[in-house]
């Protein structure tokens, strides 16, 4: 079924760039979906759309076939099923340590202090991070930072995990780690979204790959009709 439907998007920032030029582009639940472009393609802008961080300058998303609406409750309702790991962790890991940070968000959802344990414990587990839990999150590596940040979406248990540049800055060991991680959520009938760069990551873990430009879609197909096209 259909997850998010696209129509016609665009955005504008505030210095008047246009990052996105009448996108229209439809999602499927419980897909792996690729988004693959040069830096500046806006796939970052698309992302922070689908989660109401931002408001169309015009066009429309759905979301299940309900029009997004900015209110207060209906984004808190938006932000519960749609989770975002940005590409730089720092921007959401704040608390004193690695178990506080997972379970700020499953807290905040006003969860028993036992449902929020039981999130947390799972969530570190899908991510190895249980052996961190005790340690400030700003002495983690970039890749600690990386698992810690997706455990604590996960522990918010989304239906929709978004992820901008998982494996930027990481060697082969530590995306291989990553990509695991999403294996395994994946099997939770997840729809994931990832934006990359590494074209092998998205030939080879991708059902459906998204090839942005300049702020437009320029084909969204399965990996091999897509490389087939390059
Ligand atoms: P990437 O392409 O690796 O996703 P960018 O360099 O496009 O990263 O952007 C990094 C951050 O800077 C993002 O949060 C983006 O919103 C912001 N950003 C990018 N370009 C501008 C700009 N012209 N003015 C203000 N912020 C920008
Ligand atoms: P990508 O993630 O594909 O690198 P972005 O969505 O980050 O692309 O950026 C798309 C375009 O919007 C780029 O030209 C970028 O410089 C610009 N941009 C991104 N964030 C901002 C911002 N906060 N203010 C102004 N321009 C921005």
């Amino acid at each position: 079924s259909v997850l998010f439907s696209i129509d016609q998007l665009s955005h504008r920032y505030a210095d008047d760039t246009i990052a996105l030029k009448s996108l229209s582009l439809t999602i499927k639940q419980g897909k792996k979906i690729a988004l693959l472009g040069n830096n500046g393609a806006g796939k970052s802008t698309l992302f922070l759309h689908l989660n109401g961080i931002l408001q169309p300058t015009s066009g429309k998303i759905y979301f299940k076939g309900k029009e997004v609406a900015y209110n207060r409750k209906a984004l808190l309702s938006l932000r519960r099923q749609v989770g975002i790991v940005f590409q730089d962790p720092d921007s959401q890991l704040f608390s004193a340590s690695v178990i506080q940070d997972i379970s700020f968000g499953p807290k905040n959802l006003g969860l028993s202090n036992e449902k929020v344990l039981e999130r947390v414990e799972w969530a570190m587990e899908q991510t190895e991070t249980a052996v961190l839990k005790d340690k400030p999150t700003h002495f983690l590596s970039l890749g600690q930072k990386k698992r810690v940040a997706i455990a604590g979406v996960l522990a918010m248990d989304p239906e929709v995990i978004i992820l901008d540049e998982p494996t930027a800055g990481l060697d082969a060991y530590y995306s291989k780690q990553i990509m695991n991680v999403l294996n395994i959520i994946q099997k939770q009938q997840k729809t994931i979204i990832l934006s990359t760069h590494d074209v092998n990551l998205a030939y080879e873990w991708a059902d459906e790959v998204v090839v942005m430009h300049d702020g437009e879609v320029l084909c969204h197909s399965d990996p091999v009709t897509v490389f087939q096209q390059e």
